[in-house]
């Protein structure tokens, strides 16, 4: 069986409901790619990585993950932390703005629990998969842990694969981000970046620009988002364009890179071509965008999914 270990924070998320009440769910970018890519290939045995507390909403999340068909080998319980929180507001115009209390979240604890015995194990997998925001959440002093971990990772052959999700309120400063990111280029397999990510911190603004950028890194295959225009996969010097078919009524844009990438690197595990799996991963974006909040319903996605590829 094929084993992919995703890294990363949970939160939990609060919403709106009306004047008097909220509505809750579990979300993160790792954990929602590693949701998607569990649901549409259930024959790959997919790991969240994470840290949560030793509570009650610890252990709903616990719950969610099993349900999912998620492993949570490697998610630990630090008794002394409890999860993030985010709170989701929308105005009357539909626009969306959060407000996040992860400074002291257990998720930024996680490299406390990775020992020799725990890399010696993540060293059986297939493929690892860490953001920018999952780096910008471990607590700074434990980032060299987690570098030493990842070269270890890599010299086992595990495949490793970064999305920079680049989000500026992580960070201290972009020098910071760029130090961070610069480790993860060299160290990657594979690159799945949003064309934002690399205007956002490096003024780059082209797909070219930014595989001039990649080029000393020498990542084996990069394929780059670019929202409802297309995807570029650039494969040992080889650029292809797979165009996006617009959704007409986008309702909520949140997880569409998450659901993306995990659709995607399940197809690849699986040995489709860089082409098919980008068909794959965009219509599960697709539909994921045609429902509110970062995780569809489980029926409604394999329904779309079903439709689509059979
Ligand atoms: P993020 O900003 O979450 O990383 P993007 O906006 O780059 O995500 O979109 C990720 C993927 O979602 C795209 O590559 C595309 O497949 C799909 N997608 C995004 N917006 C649309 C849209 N309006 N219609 C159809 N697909 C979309």
């Amino acid at each position: 069986m094929q084993k992919v270990v995703l890294f990363g924070e949970c939160m939990l998320e609060l919403k709106q409901n009306d004047a008097a009440t909220m509505r809750h769910a579990f979300a993160g970018d790792a954990l929602n790619s590693a949701v998607y890519l569990k649901r549409q290939f259930s024959q790959i045995d997919v790991s969240f990585m994470s840290a949560v507390g030793d509570d009650s909403i610890s252990q709903q999340m616990l719950d969610v993950f099993t349900q999912e068909g998620l492993d949570n080998c490697f998610v630990y319980a630090d008794k002394t932390k409890a999860p993030g929180v985010y709170l989701v507001q929308t105005d009357e115009d539909g626009e969306r703005s959060f407000v996040y209390w992860r400074e002291n979240s257990a998720a930024r604890e996680v490299m406390q629990f990775v020992d020799q015995d725990v890399i010696d194990t993540l060293g059986s997998q297939d493929l690892f998969f860490f953001s920018g925001i999952s780096l910008a959440v471990i607590k700074p002093e434990q980032r060299a842990m987690f570098w030493d971990m990842l070269k270890q990772l890599k010299q086992a052959g595990v495949k490793i694969v970064f999305d920079p999700n680049y989000r500026p309120r992580l960070w201290r400063d972009e020098d910071e981000a760029k130090g961070e990111f610069e480790q993860a280029f060299a160290l990657s397999d594979l690159l799945l970046p949003g064309i934002e990510d690399f205007s956002q911190l490096y003024q780059l603004e082209s797909v070219n620009e930014i595989l001039d950028f990649c080029q000393p890194y020498q990542i084996e295959e990069i394929v780059i988002k670019n929202g409802p225009e297309s995807v570029f996969i650039a494969i040992d010097g080889q650029v292809q364009e797979v165009k996006i078919q617009p959704v007409a009524k986008v309702v909520d844009t949140t997880s569409a890179g998450d659901s993306f990438n995990g659709v995607y690197l399940g197809a690849r595990m699986t040995e489709q071509t860089p082409q098919r799996a980008v068909e794959l991963a965009s219509a599960a974006a697709s539909c994921v965008i045609q429902h509110p909040g970062a995780i569809a319903p489980a029926q409604a996605f394999k329904d779309f999914m079903q439709s689509r590829f059979g």
